[in-house]
């Protein structure tokens, strides 16, 4: 008998972007040897950065350039993953990053090994306490990215060292924490992004004021905690009505349609001015 095939709409998202991002940088070193092909664009990985866009900001503002390395296509793409973020939260994270997905394929590998002990190793405590690192980096970054007018963060960046390592341009640090990157996500599912990226600290902002957010009906929900053990963020979201956790990345895994037994019970919902007057009681 023939089964219907779930679609997995994010993993599509997932390959398609990082397919994307490693031909127009291998472009980018065939381009500087001369023979780039024609019909890919080449540009290096830092203008494909949005990030670059958001450290850049102040020389713009006070100078009206860029620092060094960053081009404009960061400061459209910042604008464009910025306006996704602020209505339905970091989905650049959870569908697009192509470091964000690098992990996740590694961790499962790791998922292999330790089963359904895979991403709860870290005490929930130390797990929570790590998470505020990525906020002191993002302030570092940002700070001595504008003191300095240059990409300060590519010494150490493993997303710029992942798709440069066979260049000259990458920097052995950056690759050393490339290493430990990978090492970790054998343990902790994507250990990058929740205790050490500035761009998802930032993004993760947006989770506390977006219209469009993840629910769970309490009528409904049967306290499985399926949703729970499927986070890749270790969100509680059994324990949350309206997810706003700094750290969600947007991914739906814990939606009714990925996780959940119940039909709609954990779901993206639109922003409503019943429930708002309701939770305003
Ligand atoms: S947290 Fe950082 S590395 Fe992780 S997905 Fe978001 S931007 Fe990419
Ligand atoms: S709360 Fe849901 S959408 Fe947010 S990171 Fe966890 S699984 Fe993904």
């Amino acid at each position: 008998m023939l089964t219907k095939k779930k679609i997995n709409l994010r993993l599509i998202s997932q390959i398609l972007f990082f397919i994307i991002i490693a031909a127009i940088t291998v472009n980018h070193s065939l381009a500087e040897q001369g023979s780039a092909v024609e019909a890919v664009p080449s540009a290096s990985i830092h203008a494909v950065c949005p990030f670059g866009g958001v450290v850049s900001i102040y020389r713009f503002v006070t100078q009206g350039s860029f620092v060094q390395k960053v081009h404009e296509a960061s400061f459209s793409l910042m604008v464009i993953v910025f306006f996704s973020a602020v209505l339905f939260g970091p989905v650049f994270c959870g569908w697009v990053c192509p470091f964000g997905s690098f992990q996740e394929w590694v961790g499962k590998l790791g998922r292999r090994f330790f089963g359904r002990r895979y991403n709860s190793l870290v005490p929930r405590k130390a797990d929570r306490l790590l998470g505020y690192l990525r906020y002191l980096v993002l302030v570092w970054v940002v700070y001595a990215t504008a003191v300095s007018a240059k990409l300060v963060f590519s010494t150490y960046d493993p997303y710029s060292a992942l798709f440069t390592f066979w260049t000259s341009e990458v920097q052995l640090t950056a690759v050393a924490i490339l290493i430990l990157v990978i090492l970790a996500s054998l343990f902790v599912e994507r250990p990058w992004c929740k205790y050490a990226c500035p761009y998802g600290a930032l993004l993760g902002l947006t989770n506390l004021v977006r219209p469009f957010s993840i629910r769970r009906e309490p009528s409904t929900c049967i306290s499985c905690g399926k949703c729970d053990r499927t986070c890749p963020m270790n969100i509680k979201v059994s324990e949350s009505t309206n997810v706003r956790d700094t750290r969600c990345i947007s991914c739906m895994e814990c939606t009714s349609k990925s996780a959940c037994p119940v039909k709609e019970t954990v779901e993206l919902t639109a922003p409503s001015p019943r429930r708002s007057a309701n939770e305003a009681e």
